[in-house]
């Protein structure tokens, strides 16, 4: 598959072949439809995040699952779907609370692993993580709801609970 590669911590990305990817046990290979690219894509170029080299960025996306990984029982090829940011487990206590953005097994493509600058991501856990992408959703759209709008919407309605009328 084609990817973007980066091969130096702020370096320039090279846009290249590189292997094709195999869906992990409990995970699926994603068709790579859109992606986006924000603040957090930079941290990881600056070399604010522990990340190894070569490294392919990008965790906002959506897109078609390609291949099912072993024990994927809610998923098959051809599903439009997106993911959050950060893949929980599904499996510990911070997951079955509904806290999975500080499960302490989490995964994030883009981070620690390839992300979706390419043609391809894994994402794991798909049981737990997958969202389907109904046809009405434009794929540009899908990809903006696991990282920026998910993150603004927790702030607003969990944090700062801001309710119809206010
Ligand atoms: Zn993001
Ligand atoms: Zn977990």
């Amino acid at each position: 598959m084609r990817a973007m590669v980066m091969d130096e911590i702020r370096g320039p990305l090279d846009i290249r072949e590189v292997p094709d990817l195999a869906a992990p046990a409990g995970g699926v290979v994603i068709e790579v439809q859109a992606t986006g690219l924000c603040r957090s894509d930079w941290h990881a170029w600056a070399g604010h995040d522990e990340i190894t080299l070569p490294h392919v960025p990008g965790h906002e996306l959506a897109g078609v699952v390609a291949e099912v990984g072993a024990g994927v029982t809610g998923w098959k090829v051809g599903d439009r779907v997106t993911a959050p940011f950060v893949e929980g487990c599904g499996q510990c206590d911070w997951c079955r609370s509904g806290n999975a953005q500080v499960c302490p097994n989490q995964e994030q493509p883009g981070f620690t692993h390839w992300g979706s600058f390419a043609e391809y991501v894994v994402l794991h856990a798909a049981d737990t993580n997958l969202v389907a992408v109904p046809e009405t959703v434009t794929a540009d759209a899908a990809a903006s709801l696991g990282c920026r709008f998910a993150t603004a919407y927790r702030a607003l309605t969990g944090r700062a609970r801001l309710a119809a009328g206010r």
